[in-house]
């Protein structure tokens, strides 16, 4: 061939014929009865939005994709499932905003991405497609509540929660961003006091604590996980009135409790009413009606500038017995600790700027090096290193750490404090006061109270409902439909009523990875036997902006099931690992940058293969990369190269002349090749698993191929480029699916790099022969060379003044 890269094959074509044969043959089909190494590779399932898959959609799937393949051809029988998670407020503001019915709109979108992701070649196993929409799929996430219910999971309660005026719903902690709402960042979130369904998750904080410090998960994801459940050890320590009232506050440092200079309650503890006296009564009202109609998020956030009132009485320090004045203010809520604190200014940055607002004392109690008792302090020193105690009667010159753990047991020997452990977790609120979701199975009767819809009666069908607004009321838009929500009572057939707000979207997903393998059934959940075959999910691949939601809703959702005898496992995931982000030139992917890559100009362009090895060749899996057009020709290149060695090495001639015509350095190369893929492929490392293709691939072109060096490559590049690979495959003479090739193995011994002898001189006397390998840059070589015994005799240690280096032959140290 006169010009080598003249070789071009047509991925189009290609693409097409092998997707059609894949459907054709159930290529991609998983025996779950009869599958006798299973492996589960889940992929968080999309929100098919009305925009199509968006390129981090494809980014996260090809990765996860990958792994599947690899695994598959390593000998398992690998599970890869697919679905839709269409429910939930995204694809209902989307609906509000075209003026589309999203039971017309969701259908649609699902369609498109199908279609789409077909066509970029997962291993998916459609059989077994679930929609969370589907009441076939949502009558059982309605049957987990009721377990849930059942087991004294599920509460109602009437609670203070975050309102966005713009969603008009009720939004998960979770999803308010620095006191905004994470859909719209420019509205403030609200308070409103609302009844609703809680899924009792704080119970299981330390379990789910616990199990993270043994999970096969990215530190990332367990780092965010802990933080959001945030334990904290401390006290709770009880300050008594002169009248015998006992305010209990919970601290975190008992150790400063001689700092306590006094106490703030939240405006809404029940104690303020009877601790205010005569004189203070109108000034503390007044404050109470005034918080009452701020936000719970701009008090949390807390302003800079601190406000609150006297309530006229005083409580007894339990430590020194000083009396201590009994504050209000916004800034101590209600839902953290007892809803009153003991404050500490000398060591709390709050505590310090409302102590300076109310000319209140401040005391130091920690003292660090170089630092006494009468050391002053011009603002809070919150985290005193090494710091020991001061102005503490019997605790003076103790370690922090130490009088944390002696106060706490004095106190508790007095009765007047015991060791408390908090989280930061809280409960998870479930009802939304919305229509795109499956109404919460419970019926309201006068008569009976509370009572589940009876799992016979699931599911309880969403209704079709022209108008699905939401308003301000704080009403489900279902409450207007009263031919739906007028039921007789399952228990005494009096007219009841329905629970008309239908759950989080959160909840949909926090159970699918157990439906996949039963997806087909009717009749249960999830398949008893399946579900012990096939979970935990063997790998797990997604995105860390679901490491607090998601993941955390899943694990406590597997967790209630297993407590009830469900499924035998805790833990759901037994491998997670959150890939990167893609960013264009530079810049997050946004609609208002311009810079959204579309994936179907790409794939339509460039082909899904080429595609696919581009997304992941741009930098570390776990990392992500940057996507610049002008990279993606230069795997197309590589690709071609490929086809070439395939369409000269790929025939009969080249058959017969098997390995015996290989040169040892290609046949060395070929099994580096192969460990690297291995290796990296495993690790999620698929960047440079390309690269190690890439090289070995330039190295058969300017070498003498033979059809036993190129064959294995085609295996190498199934994980990768699916298609490309099944058609090479094919054109190497074989009749059946790369996918059901075994993975090339590599002899260790021949996958070390060749050695070569490195001679050494000092001087130009030969000192030294060292064995290096066949390509050891000059740094390397020097320092090797310096280092030997042999050498270090002639030049004592001495730097070198020149060096003459001879790559694979020759060091010369010049002392
Ligand atoms: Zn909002
Ligand atoms: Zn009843």
């Amino acid at each position: 061939m006169a010009d080598r890269d003249a070789v071009s094959y047509d991925p189009q074509g290609v693409e097409r014929k092998w997707q059609q044969r894949w459907e054709e043959r159930g290529t991609n089909h998983a025996d779950l009865a009869g599958a006798s190494h299973p492996f589960y590779n889940l992929m968080m399932f999309p929100y098919p939005s009305a925009e199509g898959l968006h390129v981090g959609n494809v980014f996260a799937f090809v990765g996860a994709d990958i792994q599947g393949r690899f695994r598959r051809l390593r000998g398992a029988d690998v599970f890869e499932p697919l679905g839709f998670d269409a429910f939930g407020i995204h694809s209902e503001n989307f609906a509000l905003k075209v003026g589309t019915h999203p039971a017309e709109l969701i259908p649609r979108n699902i369609e498109r991405f199908r279609s789409q992701l077909k066509r970029i070649g997962l291993m998916a196993d459609w059989r077994y497609e679930v929609q969370t929409t589907d009441p076939r799929y949502y009558k059982w996430t309605q049957w987990i509540f009721l377990q849930l219910y059942r087991a004294g999971l599920a509460v109602k309660r009437r609670a203070a929660v975050n309102w966005c005026p713009a969603c008009k719903t009720v939004l998960a902690n979770e999803q308010v961003i620095n006191g905004f709402c994470e859909r719209h960042p420019d509205v403030k979130v609200e308070q409103r006091m609302l009844d609703q369904w809680f899924f009792t998750i704080s119970g299981y904080a330390q379990r789910l604590l616990d199990h993270l410090e043994t999970a096969d998960w990215s530190h990332s994801t367990r780092t965010i996980q802990a933080n959001w459940i945030g334990r904290s050890d401390g006290a709770e320590l009880v300050f008594e009135t002169p009248a015998g009232k006992r305010i209990t506050v919970f601290t975190t440092r008992p150790d400063t409790v001689f700092g306590a200079t006094y106490l703030v309650l939240a405006p809404e503890h029940p104690l303020v009413e009877s601790l205010t006296t005569a004189e203070r009564r109108s000034d503390v009202n007044a404050y109470r009606r005034r918080v009452a109609a701020m936000d719970l998020v701009s008090r949390k956030v807390g302003e800079k500038t601190k406000t609150g009132e006297f309530t006229g009485s005083y409580a007894r320090n339990p430590a020194n017995g000083d009396s201590v004045p009994i504050w209000i203010a916004d800034y101590v809520l209600m839902e953290y600790g007892t809803g009153a604190i003991m404050a500490v200014p000398g060591h709390d940055e709050r505590d310090f700027e409302f102590a300076t607002a109310m000319k209140l004392p401040v005391v130091r109690v920690v003292a660090g090096p170089g630092q006494d008792a009468a050391t002053p302090l011009p603002a809070a020193e919150p985290d005193v290193p090494d710091g020991r105690l001061v102005n503490s009667p019997g605790y003076d010159d103790v370690p922090w750490q130490e009088a944390k753990r002696a106060i706490t047991a004095a106190l508790a020997a007095k009765g007047l404090g015991k060791p408390v452990v908090n989280y930061r977790l809280h409960d998870w609120c479930i009802s939304r006061q919305r229509y795109w979701g499956p109404p919460i199975p419970i019926i309201y009767c006068d008569a009976c109270g509370t009572v589940p819809v009876p799992e016979q009666d699931l599911p309880v069908v969403l209704p079709a409902l022209e108008d699905f607004r939401p308003d301000d009321s704080g009403v489900s838009p279902l409450a207007r439909l009263e031919s739906w929500y007028r039921v007789p009572c399952p228990k005494c057939g009096k007219t009841a009523r329905r629970e008309t707000d239908v759950s989080d979207t959160f909840l949909d997903s926090a159970w699918y990875f157990l439906r996949y393998p039963s997806a087909d059934r009717d009749d249960v959940a999830f398949d008893a036997g399946l579900t012990r075959k096939w979970l935990p999910v063997s790998s797990y691949i997604g995105g860390n902006e679901h490491a607090v939601l998601h993941l955390m809703y899943s694990r406590f959702v597997t967790m209630a099931l297993h407590d009830l005898g469900l499924v035998g496992f805790e833990e759901p995931f037994a491998r997670f690992r959150a890939h990167g982000t893609i960013v264009k030139d530079g810049a997050k992917m946004s609609k208002s940058r311009g810079n959204v890559v579309n994936p179907d100009a790409y794939v339509e362009r460039w082909g899904a293969d080429t595609f696919r090895m581009y997304l992941m060749f741009l930098g570390p899996y776990q990392d992500g990369g940057d996507f610049r057009d002008a990279g993606i020709s230069g795997i197309r290149r590589f690709l071609d190269k490929v086809w070439g060695l395939v369409e000269t090495h790929g025939g009969a001639d080249a058959r017969a002349h098997g390995r015996a015509g290989a040169s040892a350095d290609l046949v060395r190369m070929m099994h580096r090749t192969i460990q690297r893929v291995t290796e990296d492929t495993e690790s999620l490392a698929y960047n440079t698993a390309i690269a190690a293709m890439m090289e070995y691939v330039n190295a058969l072109r300017d070498g003498e191929p033979a059809i036993a060096l190129v064959e294995p490559l085609a295996i190498l590049l199934a994980p990768y480029a699916p298609h490309f690979a099944e058609e090479c495959w094919e054109r190497l003479g074989h009749s059946t699916s790369v996918m059901d090739a075994p993975w090339p193995s590599f002899d260790p011994a021949l996958a070390v790099a060749e050695e070569v002898e490195l001679v050494v001189q000092v001087n130009g006397k030969v000192r030294a022969r060292l064995r290096s390998a066949r390509g050891t840059p000059q740094e390397a070589a020097v320092q090797a060379a310096l280092a030997d015994p042999s050498v270090v005799k002639f030049t004592a240690g001495a730097p070198p003044k020149k060096v003459v280096f001879v790559p694979d032959r020759l060091v010369n140290i010049v002392v």
